[in-house]
């Protein structure tokens, strides 16, 4: 009996005694005892009443058990929902709400608050810690150990995952068994991931970076995860000569950068490093390569359609760019306004088309309308170009596009030439209203540690790089760019903060 995601991912381990999380306390775990495990969570979730195609809301900590849920969920025919840590109670209401989740897992100390709005909507709510117990794992202590997968379609669903809410409310991405198993093999045969790879797992486990890239290829390939709570430079530096692998934002490897004792030794047994999630610099590409040796793998992907495009393993890393639309992925670039595709070097938005990409939002018919056409291209939302030899490069954001005066300035222009100007970290160039030319543009700069900007130097060293129209007429100096948990620069609250700058 079909049930695609569980017969590739977990059913070949079932009774193997191979390592599968490495973690830094003495309870590492085997293949075999995560199923186990997940088999007796799979009892617990009916338990709990959940019927298969019943949405489960998840805001735990990660841990193994967190993990297991997932793999509990896929064997149940259960939709794995699982949210991010920093939300507030109010916030995951909006979840519970939109999705109309049967159940929550939570942790005890959101308790009091969730605890109570559960019970106002008629949710069951369980608790799960980050140290694995709690009442669900409570519920399932006595439960079998193993569990007969329940039927699965191909398109049936099997996560509701939310967008990130960068560019506005979070949408709820339908994900279907084939979209998930069918990148999952691409990208395991593209990064040639085998039961030998060790991969230093770091990431949320809430986001499709660390849920499905990280541990859908792992499983797949039959390799080990070093599995960390969080990025903690020290943990993973301990953790590097063991691996042969990485996955990560940006962040991780200029955090790594900036330690004196990450060198080329710490590496000697690692393979590959993978970037995503928000832009890598240039930079930080051509620093970690003169470090260490190694050329990081970046490549593109999001919520809706996972990964899109990769860098190759063999073959050019280019700096700066997402690399080649991965086996199976169909890219092009289009007018926005017309949706007419456009030759190769001109910017335009991006638009993919695959198994990988999504079902549709969940409850939200108009934006699946917007966002999806009928022939299955899915519109990114990020502008790009596309080379003669088939390379992307990422331009930004559709939506942090800055129209001055009726000229397009693409933030990711300016950024690029005032990260070159002395003293300056790294750059956000958002669009502020301005009475006379609609939106004008502001620099939001991060000086070097130490250094002090010089202002009026800096649009001195800008004047003859940029046209007039694209420099900036306001600037902000602050000592970082606010982040969200995956590196991804805040633009909609710098937005909102510098708002009233030319007015
Ligand atoms: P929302 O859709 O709710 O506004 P979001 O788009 O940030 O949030 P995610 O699905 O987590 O939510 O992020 C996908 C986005 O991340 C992509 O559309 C792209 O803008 C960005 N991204 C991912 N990888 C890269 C990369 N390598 N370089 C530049 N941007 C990237
Ligand atoms: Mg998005």
């Amino acid at each position: 009996m079909p049930n695609p995601l569980y017969d590739a991912l977990f059913a070949p381990h079932v009774d193997k005694e191979t390592p599968f999380l490495v973690m830094d306390t003495a309870d590492d775990l085997t293949h075999a005892a995560f199923l186990r495990e997940a088999a007796r969570f799979a009892h617990a979730l009916g338990e709990m009443g959940l019927r298969p195609g019943d949405r489960l809301a998840v805001q735990v900590d990660k841990s193994p058990e967190a993990l297991a849920v997932y793999a509990a969920c896929v064997m149940a025919g259960i939709v794995f929902l699982p949210l991010n840590t920093g939300y507030t109670h109010l916030e995951v209401d909006y979840f519970i709400e939109n999705s109309g989740a049967r159940a929550v897992l939570g942790r005890a100390d959101s308790l009091d608050e969730l605890h109570r709005d559960c019970d106002r909507m008629g949710v069951r709510f369980e608790t799960l810690e980050a140290d694995g117990s709690g009442s669900f794992t409570e519920l399932a202590t006595f439960l079998p150990t193993h569990f007969d997968p329940v039927d699965r379609a191909e398109d049936d669903i099997a996560a509701l995952l939310y967008t990130s809410g960068t560019t506005g409310l979070s949408k709820g991405a339908m994900l279907t068994h084939r979209n998930l198993l069918s990148n999952t093999q691409v990208l395991r045969d593209t990064w040639q991931f085998t039961e030998k790879d060790v991969l230093i797992h770091a990431l949320p486990i809430f986001h499709t970076h660390g849920l499905f890239v990280a541990t859908n290829i792992s499983l797949l390939a039959g390799g080990s995860m070093i599995f960390l709570p969080r990025f903690n430079i020290e943990q993973v530096l301990e953790a590097l000569p063991q691996a042969t692998s990485m996955m990560g934002v940006p962040t991780f490897y200029t955090r790594l950068l900036d330690h004196p004792e990450f060198t080329r030794e710490t590496c000697a047994n690692m393979r590959l490093f993978i970037s995503g999630s928000a832009p890598l610099l240039s930079e930080t590409h051509r620093a970690f390569q003169k470090r260490t040796g190694h050329r990081i793998l970046e490549r593109y992907g999001m919520t809706e359609t996972n990964m899109n495009t990769s860098n190759p393993i063999d073959g050019e890393r280019r700096a700066g760019t997402v690399g080649l639309p991965l086996p199976g992925v169909e890219l092009k670039i289009t007018d926005p306004d017309s949706g007419k595709s456009l030759p190769h070097g001109e910017v335009g938005m991006i638009e993919v088309r695959g198994d990988n990409v999504f079902k549709g939002y969940w409850n939200m018919p108009d934006k699946t309308a917007e966002e999806l056409r009928p022939d299955g291209f899915f519109i990114t939302g990020d502008l790009g170009v596309q080379g003669e030899d088939g390379y992307v490069t990422i331009v930004g954001r559709g939506k942090d596009l800055i129209i001055s005066g009726g000229f397009n300035i693409y933030p990711r222009d300016v950024e690029l030439v005032l990260d070159e100007q002395p003293g300056v970290l790294e750059s956000a160039v958002i669009g502020a209203p301005h009475p006379d030319f609609g939106e004008s543009v502001v620099a939001v700069l991060v000086p070097e540690p130490g250094a002090v900007l010089d202002v009026a130097g800096i649009e001195a060293g800008i004047g003859g790089r940029l046209a007039r129209f694209k420099q900036p007429r306001h600037y902000v100096i602050l000592d970082e760019l606010p982040r969200n948990s995956m590196g991804k620069v805040q633009k909609k609250l710098l937005r909102k903060t510098y708002k009233h700058v030319f007015k």
